[in-house]
């Protein structure tokens, strides 16, 4: 029944709630950040699809703790999925009429969970790797009764093996770990369950921090790489929270935007882009010790290739993209090409995947926003 292995990154746990019932028109949706650990099931058998298909009866009352326990699955995963208690997806008392469906999405590994409860009992879980698989068709199996199961078909495609594209890497569709010019950043530096790097960012970012100490500032990453799949985590929770909201595609995509970025346009993505020390709450002006910091990175950063893209924003500069950040510095010896790059191959065709991107072209977001920074 259950390919038994399983290896998960987990850092988002998005949880997507349409409802069965008609009654219920709410969809919510919740992020739940936790540690970044790595689960691997005890059994011995390793399979070359990292891929586990769970089918399970829902009993009343079941919890998820306790389905997944059957299958050897690490029970601290299981509690922290189950311990989430969101209005709509209470796994430990999941709901009759319910459709339930869960990404645990990650820099490395997407995972999906499908649970479906109607008038026959229907239950699938579906742990898979969609940088490997060109698709992956959630998993729908139906158990008519205790023995008798019908497999629905499953389209999974594996990717050809082969060298990250240009084009991929600018979009960050690519995996993290397996770029080669990327390395793991040591926990020591940043705030981050787990954060990639460009091995030379991260270099000039450890000199640079270590002269900001001899003058007192204390620098750390809180953010660095974020490819496709998890900009689109964070993008999908935003956009679903403003969409039960009632705004509209348009509203809601330049409400994100002013923060966050599309997928497949984020800077993030490349390896050469940092957030420091802390966000718009923390450099609000209002607090000394963040000023202290923010003049020293005006002062110093570009000694060490480091530029604030996001400037101020005012009439002969910069007037265009995102609000002035002062804790995102990108690393321009490698940034800078890779922006003439994407101006070269990257076209609205090549931005889709997730919510609303069919607005993108008519919001102009490559000119607007990719090139929307105050760097030369
Ligand atoms: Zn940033």
């Amino acid at each position: 029944m259950s390919k038994n292995n399983i290896i998960i990154f987990s850092v988002l746990i998005i949880i997507f709630s349409a409802c069965g019932i008609p009654s219920d028109s709410d969809n919510s949706v919740e992020v739940v950040e936790i540690e970044s650990t790595q689960y691997v099931s005890e059994t011995e058998e390793k399979e070359e699809m990292d891929n586990i298909e769970i089918i399970s009866q829902i009993k009343s009352g079941e919890t998820l703790s306790a389905i997944l326990g059957k299958y050897n699955v690490s029970q601290k995963n299981i509690l922290i999925i189950a311990e989430q208690k969101e209005v709509d997806c209470d796994f430990n008392n999941m709901q009759i009429g319910k459709e339930y469906k869960i990404s645990l999405d990650a820099d490395s590994v997407i995972t999906s969970f499908h649970y479906q409860k109607n008038s026959t009992d229907v239950y699938s879980i579906i742990f898979s790797d969609t940088l490997k698989y060109k698709e992956t068709k959630t998993t729908i199996k139906k158990v008519i009764s205790d023995k008798v199961i019908i497999k629905e078909e499953v389209k999974m495609e594996e990717k050809v093996n082969k060298e990250i594209s240009k084009l991929d890497f600018l979009t960050g569709k690519f995996q993290l770990n397996k770029h080669p010019n990327f390395v793991l950043v040591d926990k020591k530096y940043h705030t981050k369950s787990e954060m990639y790097l460009q091995k030379e960012t991260l270099e000039d970012f450890i000199k640079m921090k270590e002269s900001a100490e001899k003058d007192g500032i204390q620098l750390i990453l809180v953010s660095g790489t974020r490819n496709f799949y998890s900009q689109k985590s964070i993008w999908e929770r935003k956009y679903n929270k403003n969409k039960a909201k009632g705004l509209t595609d348009i509203e809601n995509i330049k409400k994100i935007m002013i923060w966050s970025s599309m997928p497949s346009t984020s800077r993030h993505h490349w390896g050469t882009d940092i957030d420091i020390n802390g966000f718009d709450e923390y450099f609000d002006g209002k607090n000394e010790k963040a000023n202290n910091e923010y003049e020293w990175l005006v002062n110093n950063a570009s000694k060490f290739g480091f530029c604030q893209v996001y400037s101020e924003k005012e009439e002969g500069k910069r007037q265009t993209g995102y609000n002035e950040e002062k804790w995102h510095w990108s690393y321009m010896p490698l940034s800078s090409g890779y922006l003439e790059e994407y101006k070269e191959l990257i076209t609205y065709k090549d931005i889709n995947g997730f919510s609303a991107s069919e607005f993108a072209k008519e919001l102009d977001i490559i000119k607007e926003f990719v090139f929307g920074i105050g760097c030369d």
